[in-house]
């Protein structure tokens, strides 16, 4: 199953229970040489646990770049290189990203490893939306840059995707309320695939009491996903933008390509609205 040339495999690990890994992923783990970790001390034991004597070395957010040299070094040896994360799948919110772009720009190939990633796993279970999704990560720490991305989000009709550590998870959930108000669904999936996995949907406006009322909820690692905006919403905000538009004068094509600018809604549907609006 090993590749003949060398490669950088990237490769998925466990987000808590360790039958996760997939044979192949083993397989890969036992057959290359080096490892490329985010933190040598926590994949050190996972991988001697799953049977690899791959030798290990740092490729974290702040040796990125000297670590991609690393792994060119050894794939120009003949060697080949798995790139693993503290847990899930590198470069999903975590360092991976700019060492698969260095790695292919040297003229190596990239193998990834299907795998655990937070965010897909809460979203199989999250039962929103129709397969539609953005993945949006952490939201930024400071309250006015976080409602700013939440604003930005407010009108996207696909279901949102976030992280978010335990000691930030109130904060967080008051600002989604904030931004996008009480009626959305919000399921907070918290410690997937661990002893206490919890996955609960309620209503945004009623989250942070259900929080609230027993601390252990606060506990642990979260996914949190919102429900996305009602087309209807979004089509209604057009309309409204569109028509004051109009009447500011600004000719058809040019107000109904600022409403999709400003609302998102299909330019040739607010192009022809505009077009009976003017008749
Ligand atoms: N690369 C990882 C992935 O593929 O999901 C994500 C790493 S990111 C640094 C860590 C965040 O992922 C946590 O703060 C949490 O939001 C989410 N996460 C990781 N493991 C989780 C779990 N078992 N249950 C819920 N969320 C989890």
């Amino acid at each position: 199953m090993t590749e003949e040339s060398p490669v950088l495999y990237v490769v998925p690990t466990p987000l808590g229970h360790l039958g996760d890994m997939s044979q192949r992923a083993i397989d890969v783990l036992r057959q290359v040489a080096w490892v490329a970790a985010e933190d040598t001390r926590h994949s050190g034991p996972l991988l001697r646990h799953y049977g690899s004597n791959a030798r290990l070395f740092a490729a974290h957010q702040h040796n990125e770049e000297a670590a991609a040299q690393q792994v060119i070094a050894r794939l120009a040896e003949g060697e080949s290189v798995a790139l693993v994360v503290d847990a899930g799948t590198p470069a999903v919110s975590d360092p991976g990203a700019r060492m698969v772009a260095r790695v292919r720009a040297a003229g190596y190939r990239i193998v990834p490893l299907p795998g655990p990633c937070a965010a897909i796993v809460a979203l199989s279970a999250a039962g929103l939306g129709d397969g539609h999704f953005l993945f949006c990560g952490f939201l930024p720490n400071k309250a006015g840059q976080r409602a700013e991305v939440l604003r930005g989000l407010a009108e996207q009709t696909c279901t949102l995707i976030f992280y978010e550590a335990p000691h930030r998870i109130l904060d967080t959930v008051a600002g989604l309320l904030a931004a996008f108000g009480p009626t959305r669904t919000l399921v907070l999936a918290r410690e997937l695939t661990k002893l206490f996995e919890s996955i609960h949907a309620c209503q945004l406006g009623e989250a942070v009491d259900w929080l609230s009322a027993d601390g252990n909820r606060q506990r642990g690692e979260f996914v949190l996903l919102v429900s996305g905006a009602q087309p209807q919403d979004n089509a209604v905000e057009g309309e409204r933008v569109l028509k004051l538009l109009l009447a500011e004068g600004l000719p058809v094509s040019q107000a109904s390509r600022l409403a999709h600018a400003l609302t998102g809604v299909g330019r040739n549907a607010l192009y022809q609205l505009a077009l009976r609006l003017r008749s």
